[in-house]
């Protein structure tokens, strides 16, 4: 096991395209790190240049406190588990574990035995060792992939995208499964992901990548209630966050449908007549029927036309279109390119009480947490409303974990 360092990494391609600008990464040894990001924003091309798939054009990759910038992929002992897992059919599950060992030659017979059976009895599979591969559900096959990882003693697990052809279900249960077999053996971990959910549910940080560069790192909760811009609040959650025009005026904000106090700690940031973004997530709103007077107080209510509604058992979707006014609109055209049009959309999605009666084309009064609202300035993306010292308590919570976790997991290796 091996901590992971990035100092500066940039890749640039033969047409001077830069996939990775710049990044700055520590990953602690024995943390679960995911890179994510949209389509393109370099997630791969940074996990192939840690494996040594792929040249590093400047910066440093420190692996267990050796630069490795020249070192082959082999030298480097990590392992990819891929998509496909890349295991041999012929083979028992035994083999299959055995493989790494019997490469290297000169590894004695009784030692190989040891080996696998201990990685057999860390997964579960000992039952199994015996069978062939087309025999065991993709679960155990990904167990398989990771025991032979194990036998070898690897710095880090290195996965890309290593569910994205698996259907939802067993997806879910294979996001369970990564995550037991990662706590349990402690094992730093890299993993590529486009899909937001994998990466709230997985890791113990999100490294969160848009367009080669680095937006913000940090726990899954501190990326949720504190996201540093616009792209890493719309990118986190699901259904994403609303962006709202937001017009400051004196001490007040104008939104679509809603009038609330500018945030204390927005003040002195914003001048008189600025437009801002408004964000506020769809869970952070509700039908202000089943909302009791004391929290109705702390937020705002307000009426609007229900456009679409989606009931979906445990809650339900309402869709409310509005209209900015035309100044706005044209002041947030001119900003859509940087803003990747996000803010430019005219729906509300909120998410509220399974029991409510909504009716498509009616009205409805809701109520919205605005204690929960962000506020972004279009120019630059970034979030006004940020709580640096709420963040700061969130990180360190975060490092005591993971602390907690590597102790009891030296334990158990003793
Ligand atoms: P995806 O989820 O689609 O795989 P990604 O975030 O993993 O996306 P990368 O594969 O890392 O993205 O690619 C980052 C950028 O680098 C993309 O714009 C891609 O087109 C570009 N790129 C990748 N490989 C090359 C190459 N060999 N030559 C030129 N550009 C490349």
């Amino acid at each position: 096991m091996a901590a992971i360092e990035m100092r500066n990494i940039v890749k640039e391609y033969g047409d001077g395209f830069k996939a990775v600008n710049d990044i700055s990464l520590n990953i602690a040894d024995g943390e679960f790190m995911i890179l994510v990001g949209p389509s393109g924003c370099g997630k791969s091309t940074l996990l192939r240049m840690i494996v040594g798939l792929e040249d590093i054009t400047s910066g440093d990759m420190v692996i267990g406190g050796d630069r490795v910038n020249e070192k082959a992929p082999r030298d480097r002992n990590l392992s990819m588990v891929f998509q496909n897992y890349a295991l041999y059919p012929h083979l028992t599950v035994f083999e299959n574990i055995a493989f790494p060992l019997r490469l290297k030659k000169g590894v004695p017979e009784d030692e190989i035995r040891r080996r696998v059976n201990e990685a057999a009895d860390m997964l579960e599979l000992h039952e199994h060792l015996q069978r062939k591969p087309a025999n065991l559900s993709g679960g155990q096959r990904q167990r398989v992939a990771m025991g032979r990882a194990i036998v070898r003693q690897v710095n880090a697990f290195l996965f890309d995208e290593p569910l994205s052809n698996l259907d939802a279900k067993l997806r879910g249960q294979m996001r369970t499964e990564i995550s037991r077999m990662q706590r349990r053996l402690g094992t730093t971990t890299v993993y590529v992901t486009h899909d937001q959910t994998e990466a709230m549910t997985l890791g113990d940080r999100v490294a969160v990548l848009r367009r080669g560069f680095l937006q913000q790192v940090a726990s899954p909760r501190e990326l949720y209630e504190q996201p540093v811009n616009m792209f890493v609040a719309g990118f986190i959650g699901s259904p994403p966050m609303n962006f709202l025009p937001a017009v400051v005026s004196g001490q007040r904000l104008k939104l679509p449908f809603l009038e609330v106090d500018l945030p204390a700690i927005a003040a002195g940031k914003v001048t008189d007549g600025q437009l801002l973004i408004a964000g506020i997530r769809p869970e952070h709103f509700e039908d202000a029927k089943v909302v009791d007077a004391s929290r109705r107080e702390k937020g705002a209510v307000f009426r609007a036309r229900v456009d679409v509604t989606e009931w979906l058992g445990d809650s339900q979707y309402a869709y409310i279109p509005f209209e900015a006014n035309e100044e706005v609109t044209k002041q947030l055209s001119d900003l859509a390119a940087e803003l990747d049009s996000e803010a430019l959309r005219t729906q509300l999605i909120i998410s509220i009480d399974a029991m409510s009666r909504l009716r498509e084309n009616h009205e409805g009064e809701f109520w919205a947490d605005t204690r929960r609202m962000h506020l972004f300035d279009p120019r630059t993306g970034n979030n006004l409303t940020r709580d640096e010292a709420a963040a700061a308590d969130l990180a360190s919570l975060e490092e005591e974990e993971l602390r907690e976790r590597m102790d009891s997991s030296d334990t158990a290796a003793r």
